[in-house]
């Protein structure tokens, strides 16, 4: 059907963190070098972004992504929306404007946060990245693959993660509605965001992901989102069976 690449992996502030001393983040492993958090779909017919994180140009150029059929954004926080101004260079290429999902708190939120690209004024002496916000509250077929939008909580932000095929992708989440958890049965592959903290007000914890990954019992999970705390080492060694730590480049099929 496609493939899922891992563009970034890393929490909002990247691995390794700037200015930050720890192991970790001068770790040699290239393992612990992760970008903000977001994924590649790419099908026989459509090539869709996750997010554009921050890091939007470098991910695009590693993974050697050609063209962007849709963005399907989690929520509206910097590291999942600020690299948003990158999307031009595919306009430059495919001609036409890029649809952009998300539920309507986060189309309002990236409108109010990159008004210069929705505001309807000519760019002064710079171009601007041609984009249609689209509201998405149900599943979606963009070609022939269907997407499902994931209601999740990510502190009070109602955020959404996406199922495609027997494969989901929840990034920043701290509650999963009942609902949503009736959308994550079945599944093959699960990437599910967690920090190494002992609590925290908007992502799960370590143990909260793990708690959730026993509820939902995919056949194989892949955590992402990560934070600086453990190594890929350290921290993969600590998981349960089938239950792995992401990393920038991985590539799963779906
Ligand atoms: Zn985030
Ligand atoms: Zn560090
Ligand atoms: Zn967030």
């Amino acid at each position: 059907m496609g493939t899922i690449t891992f563009l970034g992996t890393g929490t909002s502030t990247g691995v390794p963190m700037v200015g930050c001393g720890c192991d970790v983040c001068h770790s040699s492993d290239p393992r612990d070098r992760r970008l903000r958090s977001s994924i590649w779909i790419e099908s026989a017919d459509a090539s869709l972004l996750v997010d554009t994180t921050t890091d939007l140009r470098a991910q695009a150029l590693r993974a050697n992504i050609l063209r962007v059929d849709a963005v399907l954004y989690t929520h509206h926080h910097a590291d999942h929306v600020h690299g948003v101004d990158e999307l031009r260079a595919f306009n430059y290429f495919q001609g036409g404007s890029i649809p952009c999902y998300g539920n309507q708190k986060t189309l309002e939120r990236i409108r109010e946060l990159h008004g210069y690209i929705f505001d309807g004024r000519k760019a002064e002496g710079a171009a601007k990245p041609r984009l249609e916000l689209c509201l998405i509250d149900g599943p979606l077929d963009l070609g022939a693959t269907r997407i499902t939008p994931i209601p999740v909580k990510h502190g009070t932000v109602d955020a959404f993660g996406y199922r495609i095929a027997n494969t989901a992708y929840i990034t920043d989440c701290s509650f999963i509605p009942e609902e949503s958890y009736k959308l994550l049965e079945g599944l093959e592959t699960l990437a599910l965001g967690a920090l190494w903290l002992e609590r925290h007000a908007t992502h799960f914890t370590m143990e909260k992901a793990l708690a959730a990954v026993e509820r939902i019992r995919p056949g194989k999970t892949y955590l992402t989102h990560l934070n600086h705390a453990r190594s890929h080492r350290d921290g993969s060694a600590a998981l349960p069976e089938n239950v792995h730590l992401a990393w920038d480049g991985l590539v799963v099929e779906f």
